[in-house]
């Protein structure tokens, strides 16, 4: 085996879930970047979990990604391998609207449940991959959500309701 080979193999070994850049479902890479004070970096994603269905990872309490402070207090997104596995043989779209929705919280922690979906949705559909079969799915995915905590509105239903009105209102006031 050539060295270089030997040296990338060793380092997929130490950090085996770890990474800068995201693979959409149509195949794009991207990546999530935040600027603060001035200085941009990409942010980092740890892929958690390799198991069997319902090998959930504690430490995601249930979600499928969540955004939380690295060591040196950037953010960094953890992702739940075992969930997105199955989501992109069943809702690839969802994959990518986390993504986004995810990249949303890193890039402003103030940002709540229905400002991050508001933001995916826009960024979305500013990237024209909104589609309106795309749209569809995205809305009968969120409405299987029957129950879900108070911040994201109490139901799958309603998150999507608040989502859209977010979207109409950010259009009515010209910013995007
Ligand atoms: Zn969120």
């Amino acid at each position: 085996m050539h060295r270089a080979a030997l040296l990338a193999l060793s380092c997929m070994l130490a950090a085996p879930f770890s990474g800068l850049a995201f693979e959409r479902s149509d195949g794009t890479t991207v990546h999530c970047e935040v600027t603060r004070d001035g200085e941009s970096r990409v942010v980092r994603e740890v892929w958690l979990g390799h198991g069997d269905v319902g090998d959930r990872h504690p430490a995601l309490g249930g979600a499928a990604a969540v955004v939380r402070p690295g060591a040196d207090g950037w953010p960094v997104i953890f992702f739940d391998s075992v969930v997105f596995r199955a989501m992109l043989a069943s809702d690839p779209h969802m994959s990518d609207f986390i993504f986004y929705h995810e990249c949303a919280h890193a890039q402003d922690p103030k940002r709540d449940e229905i400002e991050a979906n508001c933001e995916a949705y826009l960024e979305l559909d500013k990237l024209g991959v909104l589609t309106p079969e795309r749209l569809d799915a995205l809305a009968s995915t969120h409405k299987k959500m029957l129950r879900l905590p108070s911040r994201y509105g109490g139901s799958g239903e309603i998150f999507w309701e608040r989502t859209l009105s977010c979207v109409k209102s950010r259009r009515d006031i010209g910013l995007r």
